[in-house]
C-alpha cells in the first residue's frame, strides 16, 4: 500500500470515531510527509528536537506539529515558535520552561501540553507517574503559568503481543485521565486527550478511549536506522 493510501484507510476507520490520527513521521524523507499531506493529513508526530526543525522548514505551515519524543529542557527554545502540542511532558521544570518560551514569543496561541504518564512496566526512563502527575498539578507554579494549556495525557505501552496487558495499560492510561479530569479539569474542555495507541495496537487502544493513535510504520513504512 502506498502512503496516500494508508492515509485514506486510517480516514475511513477513524470516520465513525472521537479519535485522531498523528502519522509519525520520524526517520522518514520529506518527500513521503508530502505525499500524506497531499492525501489530507495535517497531524504529525516527530521524536526529535533537530529532525522536526529541518522538516518543519521544509514543509507547509498549516501542519500541526507533535512533539512525541523526550525533550530536554535547553531544547524547548528551538521548537516553541512553531509546535503544536507537546506531548511528552515528564517534570514540571520541563512545563515551566515551555511557558516560559511560549510567554516570551507572544503567540497567537498557547503551546498545548500532554502529560506523559509511565504505564508500561519494562520502561519507566520517561514519562510520570500518576502521584507525580498530581504534585504537578497541584503545584503553586503551575498554576502561575498562563502560557501553556494541557490538553491531556500521553502513554506508551509495553512492546508485547499480549493483548491482556496491553488492554490493562490503556485502561489505567484512560483511568488516570478520568481522575484527573475530575480532580483538575472539570470544567475545563482543554483536557480532553487520551493519546495512545501505535501500529501494532492501535485498534484495542479506541477499544479502550483512545482520542489519538500515534501510527508510524503503519503509514510510512517500516523505519530504517541506518541511514
Ligand atoms: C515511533 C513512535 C510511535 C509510532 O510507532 P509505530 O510502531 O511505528 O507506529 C508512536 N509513539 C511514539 C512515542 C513513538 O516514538
Amino acid at each position: 500500500m502506498s502512503i496516500s493510501n494508508n492515509i485514506r484507510y486510517f480516514d475511513e476507520k477513524l470516520k465513525a470515531t472521537d479519535c485522531r490520527l498523528v502519522a509519525v513521521s520520524k526517520t522518514h524523507p520529506v518527500e513521503n510527509i508530502k505525499e500524506a499531506y497531499e492525501a489530507g493529513q495535517r497531524l504529525f508526530g516527530e521524536n526529535k528536537v533537530q529532525e522536526l526543525m529541518e522538516k518543519y522548514e521544509h514543509l507547509p505551515h498549516d501542519i500541526n506539529w507533535h512533539l512525541i519524543g523526550h525533550l530536554q529542557t535547553n531544547k524547548v527554545k528551538y521548537i516553541a515558535p512553531f509546535v503544536d502540542t507537546i506531548q511528552s511532558v515528564d517534570s514540571l521544570k520541563l512545563l515551566k520552561e515551555i511557558n516560559k518560551r511560549s510567554e516570551q514569543l507572544n503567540r497567537t496561541s498557547p503551546i498545548n501540553c500532554m502529560l506523559q504518564i509511565s504505564i508500561a512496566d519494562e520502561d519507566t526512563k520517561f514519562g510520570m507517574s500518576y502521584d507525580e502527575a498530581v504534585a504537578l498539578l497541584q503545584s503553586e507554579e503551575y498554576r502561575n503559568m498562563n502560557y501553556i494549556r494541557i490538553t491531556g495525557v500521553m502513554g506508551i505501552a509495553t512492546n508485547t503481543e499480549d493483548i491482556n496487558k496491553l488492554r490493562k495499560e490503556f485502561r489505567y492510561l484512560r483511568e488516570c485521565f478520568e481522575q484527573l479530569k475530575e480532580t483538575f479539569f472539570f470544567a475545563n474542555p482543554d483536557f480532553q486527550e487520551i493519546s495512545m495507541g501505535m501500529t501494532s495496537d492501535w485498534e484495542l487502544a479506541i477499544e479502550e478511549g483512545s482520542t489519538m493513535i500515534r501510527v508510524g510504520s503503519g503509514i510510512f513504512g517500516a523505519r530504517d536506522y541506518s541511514k
